[in-house]
């Protein structure tokens, strides 16, 4: 059983996975090259909202409503907590669920769009009861916006922009930055925990000088938490970069005059057209104190800043869901890159170089979802070393 482990990185993944080993007993040493709050870490920049998006693991279901178990608890736990329970909507052209099913082949007659052929099962996540899942028209969403009151664009807007359809629910939000602080704190005040270096910590160029890191400060186990740093520390090619840019905007910026009489925020999101396509999404989410807005999912793309044209259409998503960018400009831009795998790697290794009973294990490859399934997968960890 692991007595000591070295965690090697300090993302959402890192800091968590080292507070669930030291919740169980575990003496832990934590490293990192750079801070959680360097804009090189992703989990930093993150929209930080719970869904499952651009991870294709079979256990992210279950990683995923482990982490929403811990996440709704704290966002009911103080006025100050990190996490925020937030109306999101996706848009969607076709109805692509069974909810609403017997309401749109009524409609199709009266000449809406009648599209069955591209129906496809819901994810299983959005039968979860603790999210309030709905499959909307976006002629229902505009009835319910009538209580609600949310900030979302018009039913006529949608409907001009091919929008029919919706999901709407209630996920929680993380404000990435307040949470990698308060998991980092949480960590060093721990009494398991030995050292913690996340500012000078060693930049491994192989797994093999982790472990030897590890062997040489007394641990039986060592975490690797990097990444997309895993791509070259494991030469794993399958983990890719999946670009992502998006701009700031102050919470409490000028809203577009549409929006202007609504009181409430809402996350809103498409990857389809007319507003997207699944490279160049459209989204917008609040959190903590600033709006997010995006953005791009282009895998491979290394390009560090975001590219004029990029910005430009950045900045009429904004105005698409709402700012008024006018009155109210950007305060922050950010770049960067989702570690995308086929399928995460989370598991123990097996190496024949290494002492009896010293256990390597990869946490790595959470693609757009780590913040989604940070919990579930640091707790798989703690299971994988029987602690
Ligand atoms: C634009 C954008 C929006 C996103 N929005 C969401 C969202 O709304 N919801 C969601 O769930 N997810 C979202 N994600 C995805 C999420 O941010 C990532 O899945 C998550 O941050 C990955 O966390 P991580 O800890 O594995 O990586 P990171 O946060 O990058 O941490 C990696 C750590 O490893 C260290 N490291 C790297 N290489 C080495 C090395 N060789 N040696 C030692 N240390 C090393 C780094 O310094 C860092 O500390 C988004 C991502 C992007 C880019």
């Amino acid at each position: 059983m692991t007595s000591k482990a070295l965690v090697v990185g300090a993302g959402a993944i890192g800091l968590r996975t080292a507070l669930e080993l030291l919740r169980r007993n575990v003496r832990v040493v934590l490293r990192s090259p750079e801070h959680p709050l360097h804009h090189s870490t992703c989990s930093m920049g993150a929209g930080g909202l719970w869904m499952p998006f651009h991870c294709d693991d079979p256990r992210v279901d279950s990683w995923a409503a482990s982490t929403l178990d811990e996440l709704l608890l704290e966002a009911k736990s103080t006025d100050d907590s990190a996490v925020e329970i937030v109306p999101t909507i996706l848009l969607k052209r076709y109805h692509n669920g069974p909810i609403i099913e017997n309401y749109v082949v009524a409609k199709g007659s009266e000449g809406v769009e009648n599209s069955s052929s591209k129906v496809s099962p819901l994810p299983s996540w959005t039968s979860d009861p603790r999210l309030d899942f709905q499959h909307l028209s976006v002629e229902m969403l505009s009835w319910q916006n009538n209580v609600h009151q949310l900030r979302i664009p018009s039913q006529d807007d949608l409907v001009n922009a091919g929008y029919r359809f919706c999901w709407m629910f209630k996920p929680p939000i993380v404000d990435a930055p307040k949470k990698l602080q308060s998991m980092l704190n949480e960590v060093g005040q721990h009494p398991m925990t030995e050292d913690v270096n996340v500012k000078t910590g060693k930049y491994y160029a192989t797994v093999r000088e982790m472990i030897n890191e590890a062997i040489n400060l007394g641990c039986d186990t060592v975490v690797n938490c990097t990444g997309l740093g895993s791509r070259d520390l494991c030469s794993d090619p399958t983990v890719v970069g999946a670009r992502g840019v998006l701009l700031h905007f102050d919470r409490t910026c000028e809203r577009m005059e549409k929006f202007a009489s609504m009181a409430n925020d809402a996350a809103i999101l498409t990857e389809e057209p007319s507003w997207a396509s699944e490279t160049d999404n459209c989204y917008l989410i609040p959190r903590g104190d600033v709006i997010v807005v995006g953005g791009t999912y282009l895998e491979g793309d290394n390009e560090q800043s975001i590219r004029p044209e990029e910005k430009e259409r950045i900045i009429k998503n904004a105005q698409l869901l709402g700012v008024d960018t006018d009155k109210s400009p950007s305060i922050g831009e950010w770049t960067g890159f989702r570690p995308y795998r086929p399928t995460t790697r989370l598991e123990l290794e097996d190496r024949a170089d290494v002492p009896n009973g010293f256990k390597v294990v990869h946490n790595y490859g959470h693609g757009g979802s780590g913040w989604t399934v940070f919990a579930g997968a640091a707790r798989e960890v703690a299971s994988l070393l029987d602690v």
